[in-house]
């Protein structure tokens, strides 16, 4: 029997990230049902940090994480969490449309490209392929260390986290919760829902209304370059409609189709189809023939309808808060969320620079008899 004030279910990102904070000031066990913190969607990400990506919420999200990765705390980590590095987005025939929407919306962080420049910045861009682009100043996450900074801060934080704790049942009493899990049954005044793609299926457990999570798989494969080395300071480059995007990676290059299939929450496996979609893409965009592939996998992005994630109370059970639908975001925005949820759950002011998006934010949004 574990007794703490809070419970978080979920030991991802979002997860280990929210009860970091919130262990400066209360009683903390995450339970998380796999063996390992980490092991789904924020073990299997593109690792990038890219600024103007997703709707504006997740860019005020990402603008006020951005600190956190450049500045990290005191003996938060002894490696950079964050390795400048640009992104191109690359528009081809027809997608002069996309182009002229995505520089729109970056402003002033985006620098516009001819072919030409992409193609001296990029030099496996196929020429003829491409029409024009636009740059922006992002870079790449050092995933595991970002975890890792979080997790050791929850424990010398006096926080605990419970693995192969898969939560199979909840039942709330006057005054709290009580939480069984393969590991053991665990006592907490409030529960945090950060379980990614399984979101709604522990607000069911709770009594809470879904709030309509979609998972949607994506895929990812890394290759070698038959003809050449990769070289670590190429840009990522996106395709404008995001239907392929490519980067160096550890000395390979890291591709994917940009697919998005809905998926019920499960271990994602990449399927062999969105593989050759991937590598079809690939050769159309850049003079590389992709001759041996070295790894494959596939991740679950989960999304709710508006594509904005639900931090906050729940608007019928209380104790319950929501931590979910971080989409294809959720590294990037981890400090800024975990911040949010911690003043949230303890019943803190708000950050002024995110206080205005708490009602985009809210889990209350979806109801619509209110
Ligand atoms: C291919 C790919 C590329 C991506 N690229 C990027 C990127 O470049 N930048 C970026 O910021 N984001 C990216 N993302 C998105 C990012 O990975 C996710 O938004 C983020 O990891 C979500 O974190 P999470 O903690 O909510 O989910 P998860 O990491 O999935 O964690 C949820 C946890 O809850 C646990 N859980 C579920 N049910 C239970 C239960 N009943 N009991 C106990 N525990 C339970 C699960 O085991 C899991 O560990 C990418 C994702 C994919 C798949």
């Amino acid at each position: 029997m574990h007794n703490c004030d809070i419970c978080v279910i979920g030991g991802g990102i979002a997860g280990i990230s929210a009860a970091a904070e919130m262990a400066a000031t209360v009683t903390v066990v995450v339970c998380e049902a796999e063996d390992q913190p980490g092991y789904h969607a924020t073990g299997r990400s593109a690792a990038r940090f890219a600024q103007n990506y997703g709707p504006p919420v997740i860019r005020a999200l990402s603008a006020a994480s951005r600190s956190h990765f450049e500045h990290p705390p005191a003996g938060f980590t002894d490696v950079p969490l964050l390795l400048p590095g640009g992104e191109i987005f690359a528009a081809g025939p027809g997608q002069e449309t996309a182009l002229a929407e995505i520089l729109a919306m970056g402003g002033d962080s985006l620098r516009p490209l001819s072919a030409q420049e992409m193609v001296d910045l990029q030099p496996l861009l196929r020429r003829n392929a491409v029409i024009g682009g636009a740059f922006e100043a992002g870079g790449d996450l050092d995933v595991h260390a970002v975890l890792e900074g979080y997790r050791r801060r929850l424990l010398a934080r006096g926080g605990r986290i419970l693995t192969g704790a898969r939560v199979t049942a909840l039942s709330g009493r006057e005054g709290g919760w009580t939480v069984d899990t393969a590991a053991g049954v665990v006592q907490a005044a409030h529960i945090v829902n950060a379980a990614g793609a399984w979101g709604d299926r522990i607000a069911e457990l709770a009594g809470a209304t879904p709030l309509g999570l979609v998972p949607k798989r994506r895929t990812a494969l890394t290759l070698d370059l038959p003809d050449r080395p990769v070289d670590p300071a190429w840009p990522m480059v996106v395709d404008a409609e995001e239907r392929i995007y490519f980067k160096p990676e550890a000395g390979r290059l890291l591709v994917s189709p940009a697919d998005e299939t809905p998926s019920p929450p499960c271990d994602a496996q990449p399927e062999e189809l969105d593989i050759a979609i991937a590598i079809d893409r690939l050769e159309a965009l850049t003079t590389v023939k992709a001759h041996r592939i070295i790894q494959k996998w596939a991740g679950l992005r989960t999304f709710l309808p508006d594509k904005a994630p639900a931090v906050g109370p729940d608007p019928e059970i209380e104790g319950f808060y929501w931590l979910v639908g971080q989409g294809g975001y959720g590294i990037q925005t981890a400090p800024a969320m975990a911040r949010v949820a911690a003043a949230m759950v303890l019943d803190q002011a708000v950050e002024p620079v995110l206080d205005p998006w708490i009602p985009a934010l809210a889990p209350s949004r979806f109801r619509t008899d209110t």
